[in-house]
């Protein structure tokens, strides 16, 4: 037996009576998040909206029990339900504010899909009703900035213009002649909702009244999907949600910046520029640092019987580019050979003059081999990182006593 579906004539009833003509135990369905048992439940009247047209199924109770899921099943509506209701003639409730919610976002999808197709050719293709936001996808060219604030200021001149939002019945012809825009192929007696001098289209869902309902229509990202361009979109009491935490981000960057709302893109290039300048110095600096480091470590380190002078040290509390100009500078001078790691992580860097004739890459190979770690390079410059870093010292003595033995 079908089942009246209370939300066709009046999608603001919230309260109903009915009764429980069917009802069955149905095992657990992960997929939609249900794991424990369920009841699927048909009743002879209902206002619960089923997952459909891209809009989520309602919420609430029927009788004592919960409702989980609502599907639309051809002409029924089953409901899944945490227990089995105690009596056959049952009170049920919907979830309101989730329910107005919905018939915000999806009223405001119609005008703003009439808006795009009007103002700019661009057709909807597809509508998705999410729990943060929602999205419609268009067909055709891009959305500049422009469309996108023209068809937002539209739909938002008709929203204060309070504008009728009326159930239309007919069959697919008659639609056509009143002038639905959409072809329909299904028979009988169809379901449209209008937007007074708007938009006229077939719809199962579920509506406000009049456009002032809708609160407040925000258009937020556009972005390309496949071939077509989803726009995302926020209505009502999100659009206050979401307006109120965007601003209370905007303050918190000014605060963080020392600056009022309107200048924090000047703020964060001004703070943006200084870090890089400073970084620029700093790098300047850490070269010169590490070079004059270098110079006074070869001052200090004789060379051996082999006529090799090898620089080894572990360094503490500086950065990894550190080395770098460290070994680039012992490196410049003939027969030498630096053997650098960094206490706080483990790495390892090996570098050669050219004319020092051995092979810092195969020397760094063994050393990980016996000391466990990974790293690479080239014959005269090869870095690594070992395992565990607290054995950077005896990587490093290892490494000179690989060197001594040829
Ligand atoms: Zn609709």
């Amino acid at each position: 037996m079908p089942t009246r579906r209370l939300y066709y004539d009046d999608a603001y009833e919230k309260e109903f009576s009915a009764r429980v003509m069917y009802c069955e135990v149905r095992p657990p369905d992960v997929k939609s998040g249900i794991t424990g048992t369920v009841w699927g439940l048909l009743l002879d009247r209902s206002a619960f909206y089923p997952t459909s047209g891209g809009q989520p199924h309602d919420l609430g109770k029927i009788g004592d029990a919960n409702v989980l899921d609502v599907r639309d099943e051809g002409e029924e509506i089953l409901h899944l339900v945490d227990r089995k209701p105690s009596e056959p003639d049952v009170d049920c409730c919907i979830n309101w504010p989730r329910r107005f919610d919905h018939m915000q976002q999806h009223t405001g999808q119609h005008l703003l899909s009439a808006m795009f197709q009007e103002r700019f050719g661009l057709p909807t293709v597809s509508f998705h009703l999410g729990a943060e936001d929602s999205s419609i996808d268009l067909r055709g060219i891009e959305p500049s900035e422009a469309f996108l604030e023209g068809a937002e200021r539209a739909a938002n001149q008709i929203i204060f213009e309070d504008r009728p939002v009326n159930v239309r019945y007919g069959t697919a012809d008659q639609l056509s002649e009143i002038g639905v825009r959409k072809e329909v192929e299904r028979e009988g007696i169809l379901r449209a909702i209008e937007i007074e001098s708007a938009d006229l289209q077939p719809c199962g869902g579920t509506h406000v009244k009049s456009t002032g309902q809708i609160g407040l229509l925000l258009v937020r990202r556009c972005t390309k999907i496949r071939q077509d361009w989803r726009v995302e979109f926020v209505c009502g009491g999100r659009a206050e949600r979401i307006a109120r935490h965007d601003f209370q981000l905007l303050r918190q960057v000014a605060e963080k910046l020392a600056c009022a709302t309107d200048d924090v893109v000047a703020a964060a290039a001004g703070a943006l520029g200084e870090r890089d300048a400073h970084f620029k110095n700093f790098r300047g600096m850490l070269q010169r640092l590490g070079e004059a480091e270098a110079t006074l470590a070869l001052q200090t380190t004789p060379s051996g019987s082999n006529g090799l002078r090898i620089v080894s040290r572990v360094f503490e509390g500086v950065p990894a580019e550190f080395l770098g100009f460290f070994a680039t500078e012992i490196a410049k001078n003939e027969n030498t050979i630096a053997l650098l790691a960094r206490a706080e992580d483990g790495q390892l860097l090996f570098a050669q003059h050219p004319a020092a004739g051995k092979d810092v890459n195969g020397l760094l190979k063994k050393v990980l081999e016996k000391t466990g770690g990974k790293g690479g390079g080239t014959r005269d410059f090869a870095r690594g990182r070992l395992n565990d870093a607290a054995s950077a010292a005896s990587a490093l003595s290892l490494a000179k006593e690989m060197l001594a033995a040829g």
